[in-house]
Formats: structure tokens, C-alpha cells, sequence
């Protein structure tokens, strides 16, 4: 199995509590005005890396405490991403996945079986498409207000959406107050 990548960058503090590895996906069909990674909407670019490939990229840096799949679009590659979270799990490691869909997309009757793969292997999803009206760079670790953090095994598990946003926004909040 192989993955389309934009990159991966190996240690970041924006894309989700801790510090993460971040997986890029190659491909996004959202085209959001004012996207900040337009280099990642041609399925077409990017290079395409082992599963193997990737695991020894993030293995390099083993502070990180988690791994974020962020894109483009990573549901486009479902499986490959589900595989991937899967073996990243079994490394101890928590999964965020951030998607231009929202969670009722996601989670509604009809769609991709990989899609379900993958968000059984996310911990925190970051929904919805970035919408430039509602930018807010005070928020914690998401561009516009439209966009969730959600809880993934409480959501699945009660069959309404569990959004925690607010738990991380106050932290972000608390954080930038302490600045000096
Ligand atoms: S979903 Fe993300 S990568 Fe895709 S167009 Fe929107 S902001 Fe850009």
C-alpha cells in the first residue's frame, strides 16, 4: 500500500496537542478560498511513499506523542491513511485526522468504506472546510470557527457528534495569555 504525500513534516507543535508528526496528503477536491497549501490540491503532485516509508520518517524523531493527517484530503486516500493510523497506534502514538468534510459527511449512509476505517483509527478529527469569512487565529489548532475538534470514540460511540473544541481553545487561550 502506498500513499500520495505532500510531505511530512517531522515535528510540530500547530497540528494538535504535543508534539506530533504531521503526514500531508497529496489531493484535495475542497478548493477553499484562501487555502494555506494550494501545492497540495493536485492528486497528481506530491511523491508516493511506503507505509514502510512513512513509519521510518516518523520513528526519527521519537519524542513525538501522537501523529496528525492533515492535507490536502486525507479521506480521499482513506485506507492508506486507515492503514497507516492502524500501525501508527499499535507504536503507541494517537491519531488526529483533519478533513474538509464534516463530521454529518462523514458519518452519513453511502459513503466509502475506508472512510469508516479512518475514522476508527482517529482520536480527534478537525472538520470542515476552511472558510475564509470565519478565520480566527486566536482558536486552538484549527484556521476558521466552523471548523470542529471532535472527539472521535465518544461521537461514534453515543451517534451525536462530541465537540471539544473549547477544551482546546481555552488551553490555546491560556497559553498565549502567559506569553511575555
Ligand atoms: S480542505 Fe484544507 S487543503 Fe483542502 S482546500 Fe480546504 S483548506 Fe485547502
Amino acid at each position: 500500500m502506498k500513499l500520495r504525500l505532500a510531505g511530512i513534516t517531522r515535528e510540530s507543535v500547530v497540528d494538535g496537542p504535543g508534539i506530533r508528526a504531521v503526514v500531508f496528503a497529496q489531493g484535495c477536491p475542497h478548493r477553499c478560498k484562501g487555502c494555506h497549501n494550494p501545492e497540495t490540491h493536485d492528486t497528481r503532485g506530491g511523491r508516493t511513499l511506503s507505509l514502510d516509508e512513512v513509519i521510518e520518517q516518523v520513528r526519527l524523531t521519537p519524542i513525538v506523542r501522537g501523529v496528525t493527517f492533515s492535507g490536502g484530503e486525507p479521506f480521499m486516500q482513506a485506507r492508506g491513511f486507515a492503514l497507516l493510523g492502524r500501525r501508527m497506534k499499535h507504536m503507541g502514538l494517537d491519531v488526529i485526522t483533519y478533513t474538509g468534510y464534516t463530521w454529518e459527511a462523514l458519518t452519513s449512509t453511502g459513503v466509502p468504506s475506508g472512510w469508516g476505517e479512518l475514522l476508527d483509527v482517529t482520536d480527534l478529527l478537525v472538520d470542515g472546510p476552511f472558510a475564509e469569512g470565519e478565520k480566527d487565529t486566536g482558536i486552538a489548532f484549527r484556521g476558521s470557527r466552523n471548523q470542529r475538534i471532535i472527539d472521535v470514540r465518544e461521537s461514534l460511540r453515543l451517534g451525536t457528534v462530541v465537540d471539544v473544541s473549547e477544551r482546546y481553545d481555552q488551553v490555546a487561550c491560556e497559553a498565549l495569555a502567559g506569553r511575555p
